[in-house]
């Protein structure tokens, strides 16, 4: 169940007008080369798009009508929609998934908090840098090589890194710039362990034996000798706990990781889990962002482009199995449509699903007309040194692909609505205005 209100719905919208006009006004697209390409690949249009997707994200939204609020106010079930699937810069897709994850996560986190004994909130930092993507690139790979000290090796058992007491996590990625001008990137991860994860500078039994020996008045060399682990932090030698000294070695820059245990019920532990379940970076959360003069187009680019191909959000360990759960749409039959009006700025109602003349054959056979023009972006992307003019050949494959798939579902569509009205022509059918139906045109990812 994923119910808002529609006001909101309408009001996060009328965001998107507003953020529309702020990013064209900035002209930050525009300003790019032509030549331009990302590190990933994407080229001066490809950011159009994306942000065209992201400008026009949830115009249409396949419903079901829920009781009213107290207050009367209208209240929907959204089971799909044409989503961006941008969250990292969209409030409603942002919104829309924390609302997803949170359903999804609700009852396992629950199970979880009745299992295991230990539940802790991480967070793990990197340095802040200038290039977005680089430092999502190093957090990951950092991530990856400290999940690995706790990896399950060829006899079974796992090796000794404090990983290897996580039985299930789920981790999201935060991004903010800082007021220096800088991208701050950090992990929020929500750890379940039968084990107690060993984040103190000192060593618990050590010190637990040694106080009982001799006492509480322990001597300086003494307390030296409980020290977890030793840490080189800007050239000076310092106590650290396993945990740190792990991170140390697997991010090489920083000594940033933060346990910390959570005490309480499910309901608490809950709560917590909002904070590895929310939004990935502030421009998706606030309006705040807008204020009037106040261009975001910048740090809206950097986003767009360097969150493209990378993941910020992880279900590990015996939360994996749900990670495959679609995120953003919900099964189910749907009441009505909702297409977004914008001369009036509000939504109109359709008796119509939103998948209409979206049949089973049509969507495989357009899905695997995008795998085919994904190998071929890709083969060109992996000898990119060698193509001459690589972003106008990157766009003209997307025009010749896009072109194809569109009209795939144009003949589609027409032969749903043959098929629903039988008996009429072709030619009453398009006089019917199929163009006004509330069918995701761009089925293309961008
Ligand atoms: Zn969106």
């Amino acid at each position: 169940m994923s119910r808002i209100l529609l006001s909101r719905l309408e009001s996060q919208r009328r965001y998107k007008e507003a953020l529309r006009t702020n990013v064209d006004g900035s002209r930050v697209v525009e300003s790019l080369p032509e030549s331009w390409l990302s590190d990933r690949g994407l080229t001066r249009s490809d950011v159009r798009d994306r942000l065209e997707k992201m400008f026009g994200c949830a115009e249409t939204v396949e419903y079901r009508q829920c009781d009213p609020n107290p207050e009367g106010e209208i209240v929907i079930d959204v089971l799909r929609a044409s989503w961006c699937k941008l969250p990292a810069v969209c409030p409603v897709c942002s919104s829309r998934l924390q609302a997803r994850r949170r359903g999804i996560y609700k009852d396992p986190i629950r199970e979880a908090v009745a299992r295991h004994r230990y539940r802790y909130m991480v967070t793990f930092t990197v340095k802040d840098g200038p290039d977005l993507g680089e430092r999502l690139d190093h957090l990951r790979a950092s991530f990856r090589s400290w999940y690995r000290m706790g990896q399950r090796r060829k006899d079974g058992k796992r090796s000794g890194g404090e990983a290897a007491k996580c039985a299930g996590m789920l981790c999201g990625v935060e991004l903010k710039k800082t007021d220096a001008g800088l991208w701050h990137v950090h992990i929020h991860a929500l750890v379940f362990s039968d084990e107690r994860l060993n984040y103190q500078v000192y060593d618990r039994e050590r010190l637990r034996h040694l106080r009982r020996v001799r006492g509480r008045d322990l001597t300086a060399e003494e307390l030296r000798g409980c020290v977890s682990a030793w840490g080189v932090v800007n050239g000076v030698t310092v106590p650290i706990s396993k945990v740190t000294s792990e991170w140390l070695a697997a991010s090489g820059d920083s000594v940033n990781v933060d346990c910390r245990p959570l005490r309480g019920g499910w309901l608490d532990v809950q709560n917590s889990a909002l904070e590895v379940l929310k939004y990935s970076s502030k421009l998706a959360s606030a309006r705040a962002d807008l204020v009037p003069g106040k261009m975001v187009g910048r740090d809206l680019l950097d986003l767009v482009v360097s969150t493209y191909g990378r993941r910020l959000f992880m279900a590990l360990r015996s939360f994996r199995s749900l990670a495959r759960l679609n995120e953003f749409d919900a099964p189910g039959e749907s009441d009505d449509t909702l297409a977004w009006d914008h001369s009036a700025s509000e939504y109109r109602s359709f008796r119509a699903p939103l998948r209409f003349g979206m049949r089973v054959d049509t969507l495989s056979e357009s899905g695997k007309l995008v795998g085919v023009w994904r190998r071929e972006r890709r083969a060109l992307l992996d000898r990119r040194s060698q193509v001459a003019d690589l972003p106008a050949v990157l766009d003209s494959l997307k025009v010749h692909y896009r072109d194809r798939i569109a009209a795939l579902w144009r003949s589609s569509r027409l032969a749903a609505f043959v098929d629903r009205h039988a008996g009429g022509t072709v030619a009453d059918i398009e006089n019917r205005r199929i163009a006004a139906m509330p069918v995701q045109e761009s089925l293309f990812p961008a």
